[in-house]
């Protein structure tokens, strides 16, 4: 409901006004009279309490918007609040979890649980940014994004670690699933459509950990690096696993 339609609200002084308009009757009857000290005693009073009601009405509406303007100003704080703590999370180009927050992600749902993290890393990203330029290189980079939405369970989080970096974490699935949403992650970014001018495609090179519950961002992250590594070694555009025992090649 807006200002405009909001009922008037009952007058606070309502009783006062009677008081006062009886006291005028009263007043203006004894006019004709000669003017007795009583009489005019009394017409100082209805002044002074006229007066008195007129003020504290205006002070009432003046607090009245005072806490109207301050109401909209905690919405607007609560806005810009949820602003800043959306910016502090979140990477402005791809709208996914940023280092931090993911890092933070990953450390607290160690606490209570098992956890896969997948790294992936574009492969001869810079190719893209030498040969069409910074802004297609952008455009890549959310190709991949799009890829990875488009795959990952919904409980899973994806974070971007790194320039062309990303990291997605996959709780309470078995660390052969985490193999597989990878390989399939893998394959979407092979075969996405990127309308590059040359018509080439882009492929990306995956490392997976799978470390139990109480382990840390910085174990988990350091052996699937040691994976993905192992993957750009082997050629690129692979699946490396470091889930328990040596790394190795993902196999379907
Ligand atoms: P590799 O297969 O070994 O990973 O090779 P690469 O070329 O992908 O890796 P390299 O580390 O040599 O280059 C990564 C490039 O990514 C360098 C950097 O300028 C670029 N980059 C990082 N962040 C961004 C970004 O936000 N936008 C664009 N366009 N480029 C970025
Ligand atoms: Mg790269
Ligand atoms: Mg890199």
């Amino acid at each position: 409901m807006d200002a405009l339609s909001t009922p008037p609200l009952p007058d606070l002084f309502d009783a006062e006004h009677q008081v006062l308009q009886a006291g005028r009757v009263v007043y203006e009857a004894g006019s004709g009279t000669a003017a007795t000290p009583c009489r005019h005693a009394l017409g100082e009073l209805l002044t002074a309490y006229e007066r008195l009601l007129r003020e504290t009405r205006r002070l009432v509406r003046r607090s009245d918007r005072a806490e109207l303007e301050m109401n909209q100003l905690n919405l607007r704080l609560q806005d810009l609040a949820a602003q800043l703590e959306y910016r502090a999370n979140h990477d402005p180009l791809t709208g996914v979890l940023n280092r931090g927050a993911i890092i933070e992600q990953v450390n607290r749902r160690f606490e209570c649980e098992d956890l896969a993290l997948i790294v992936l890393d574009i492969d001869h990203f810079k190719r893209i940014n030498d040969n069409f330029g910074h802004p297609r290189g952008d455009q890549v980079i959310l190709g991949v994004i799009a890829c990875l939405q488009a795959i990952v369970p919904p409980f899973a989080q994806i974070g971007r670690v790194g320039g062309e970096e990303f990291t997605v974490l996959l709780p309470a699935s078995g660390s052969e699933t985490s193999g597989q949403v990878a390989e399939a992650l893998r394959q979407s970014i092979e075969s996405y459509v990127f309308d590059l001018p040359d018509g080439s495609g882009i492929t990306a090179s995956f490392g997976v950990s799978w470390m139990p519950r109480g382990s840390n961002f910085d174990s988990a992250y350091g052996l699937a690096d040691e994976a993905l590594y192992a993957a750009k070694r082997d050629g690129r555009n692979r699946v490396w696993l470091a889930l328990d025992g040596p790394y190795r090649p993902y196999a379907a």
